[in-house]
C-alpha cells in the first residue's frame, strides 16, 4: 500500500505528462505537468467534460485513428514532435535565447484496460523535447545557410564558379540522355584593366557588381549565370538554341553597354564580349563546350570587343 502510495506520487510529480482520458474525453488523470503548462488544474479538466473540446485537435481524423488503433490493437502509437510539434498548445520559456516559443512535444499514446479487461481507457505521455526541436531546427538552419553560401559568389552574389561547373556538367548529361539543345555564352569586361588602372581597385569591384546583376537580371528563371573568373562571368541557357542565346547575349551587351556607374564623381562606362556555344554531339564533356564558347569569346575580342560571337560548331 505504501509503495503504491509512492508511486503514485512519483507519477504525479513526475517531469514528464501523464494523462487519461476515456473514449468520451472525459479526463481522469491530469499530473502536475500538465496543470503546470496548460494552467488548467486537475479539478478543473475533470469538470470540463471533454479533453476533446479544451483541445479541438483532438476531434481532428488522424488523432481519433491513432486512439483507435491503440484501443482495438492494444499497442503503443506516436505522435512525434516533426509531425505534430505542439499537440497540446503549451507555451515553452527558453532560457538560452530568452524567448518564449510553444513547447515541442513528443507523445506515446496506449490503451488501459479496466477491470474486465476491455481497453476503454487512454493514457498520453507528454515529454517535452523543445531543446532537441530547437537546437535540431538551428542546425538545419546553419546548413541551408552554409549550401548557400558555399555556392555564392561573395562580391556578386551570383553562383561561384565550382558550383556553376557542376550545373555545366549536368547540362551536358541531360544533352546526352534527351538531346536537347542547350547554349553557353561566356562573356568578359572589355580594357578591365583600364577601369582598375585609372579608378581602383574598388571602382573595379563596383563594375564587376553592376554587370553581373545586368547579367542575372537579363537571364530567365531557367538560366544559371556565374561568376568563372575575375571579370569573366557565364550563362548556362538550358533549351536554348545558338540563335535564342544571341539574342539574349546581344540584348546583354547592349544593356551593359549603357550601363552609367556612378564612383564617386564619376559616371563609369563598359562594354562586355560575348562568346556563345551550343552543345552538340561532339562534345563529350563540359570541357569542349567551355573551350567552345571561349573560341568564341577570344573571336569577339580579336574583331574589336563589345560583340556578340557565336562559335560555328
Ligand atoms: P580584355 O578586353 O582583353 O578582356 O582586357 P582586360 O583589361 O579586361 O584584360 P583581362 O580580362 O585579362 O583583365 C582582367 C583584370 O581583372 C586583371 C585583374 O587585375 C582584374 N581583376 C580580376 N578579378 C578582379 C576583382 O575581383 N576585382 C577587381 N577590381 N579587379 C579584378
Ligand atoms: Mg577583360
Ligand atoms: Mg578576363
Amino acid at each position: 500500500m505504501r509503495e503504491i502510495h509512492w508511486l503514485m506520487n512519483m507519477l504525479t510529480n513526475m517531469d514528464v505528462g501523464i494523462v487519461v482520458f476515456d473514449r468520451q474525453g472525459q479526463v481522469i488523470v491530469w499530473n502536475h505537468f500538465m496543470e503546470n503548462h496548460s494552467g488548467i488544474s486537475s479539478t478543473e479538466i475533470k469538470e470540463q467534460g471533454s479533453l476533446f473540446d479544451v483541445y479541438p485537435i483532438f476531434k481532428e481524423r488522424w488523432l481519433q485513428n491513432k486512439i483507435d488503433s491503440a484501443l482495438l490493437l492494444d499497442c503503443e502509437m506516436f505522435v512525434s514532435w516533426e509531425q505534430v510539434p505542439h499537440l497540446f498548445d503549451f507555451a515553452a520559456y527558453r532560457p538560452v535565447t530568452g524567448s518564449a516559443t510553444k513547447m515541442y512535444q513528443n507523445i506515446t499514446v496506449n490503451a488501459l484496460k479496466d477491470a474486465s479487461g476491455e481497453a476503454s481507457y487512454i493514457s498520453m505521455m507528454v515529454y517535452d523535447v523543445s531543446d532537441v526541436a530547437v537546437n535540431k531546427q538551428a542546425l538545419e538552419k546553419i546548413n541551408r545557410e552554409l549550401e548557400l553560401s558555399s555556392r555564392t559568389d561573395k562580391l556578386t552574389g551570383l553562383f561561384n564558379r565550382g558550383y556553376w561547373q557542376e550545373k555545366l556538367s549536368e547540362a551536358v548529361q541531360l544533352h546526352a540522355r534527351y538531346e536537347t539543345a542547350h547554349s553557353l555564352i561566356l562573356f568578359d569586361i572589355d580594357h578591365f584593366k583600364r577601369v582598375n588602372d585609372s579608378y581602383g581597385h574598388q571602382a573595379g569591384d563596383e563594375v564587376i557588381r553592376q554587370v553581373a546583376d545586368s547579367a542575372a537580371q537579363s537571364a530567365r528563371v531557367m538560366d544559371v549565370v556565374g561568376r568563372y573568373g575575375g571579370e569573366e562571368f557565364g550563362i548556362i541557357l538550358p533549351e536554348t538554341d545558338a540563335e535564342g542565346a544571341r539574342v539574349l547575349g546581344e540584348r546583354l551587351r547592349q544593356e551593359v553597354e549603357t550601363l552609367q556607374i556612378p564612383f564617386e564623381r564619376e559616371q563609369l562606362t563598359v562594354t562586355i564580349s560575348l562568346g556563345i556555344a551550343s552543345l552538340n554531339s561532339s562534345m563529350l564533356d563540359e570541357d569542349k563546350w567551355l573551350q567552345a564558347a571561349d573560341e568564341a569569346l577570344y573571336q569577339a575580342k580579336e574583331q574589336g570587343r563589345n560583340q556578340v560571337v557565336v562559335h560555328k560548331g
